[in-house]
């Protein structure tokens, strides 16, 4: 069955895709289903305040069950931050957000610059049925860019498998926070019944 997808991001849609297919979902985009949605303001307090509002819209528009993720990278230095802010945190691109994190981390110790990576994964069906997951990845900040893999804080972000930025898609699949709210998703999707 069709269940819509509220991004325009083809990875994170390629990657639900995988994990969920062998439930018969078949994920699609807005654009996939021919229709538009209206931007819904992400004033959440909370990356699962802020999955649910988008999943809740797209539901809403669509006719379909819609999933919708929020994410961020949460610095304990920080005090979290910049957690739901992590997309505009600098108000420029990916490579802006790295520079500035790594200005407000000068001279602090590696034992003081532990982080975590959070995702909530929100699945609204329009008979009101509403499921979340959530998954982290612990780790630290480095003192410079590794590797050029990921995206966003990955050049930065080191787990005990190593950088993000150095890990093969695989191998970040495995132990990110985005993987390991997606095979929750999934073990919740199967205990539905979805006909
Ligand atoms: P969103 O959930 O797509 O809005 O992403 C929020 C922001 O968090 C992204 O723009 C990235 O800056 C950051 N982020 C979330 N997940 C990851 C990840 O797996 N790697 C790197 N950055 C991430």
């Amino acid at each position: 069955m069709d269940f819509l997808i509220a991004t325009h991001n083809k990875k994170k849609q390629a990657e639900m895709q995988r994990v969920l297919a062998p439930l018969g979902i078949n994920v699609k985009t807005a654009a996939d289903l021919g229709i538009e949605l209206t931007e819904v303001e992400e004033d959440g307090t909370t990356f699962c305040e802020n999955a649910r509002i988008k999943a809740l819209s797209g539901c809403k528009e669509s006719g379909l069950p819609c999933i919708a993720d929020d994410s961020g990278i949460c610095v304990d230095y920080l005090g979290g931050g910049p957690g739901i802010y992590s997309a505009r945190y600098s108000g420029g691109d990916d490579e802006d957000n790295n520079d500035k994190l790594l200005k407000e981390l000068e001279g602090v110790e590696k034992e003081k610059r532990t982080a975590h990576y959070a995702c909530s994964i929100s699945c609204c069906f329009p008979d009101g049925r509403e499921i979340t997951a959530e998954g982290r990845c612990y780790g630290y900040i480095g003192f410079e860019r590794q590797g050029t893999g990921g995206f966003g804080y990955d050049p930065l972000f080191i787990t005990e498998k190593g950088c993000f930025g150095e890990l093969t898609p695989d191998e970040k699949d495995e132990i990110s926070h985005r993987g390991v709210a997606l095979r929750e998703l999934k073990e919740k999707l199967e205990s539905e019944n979805l006909k």
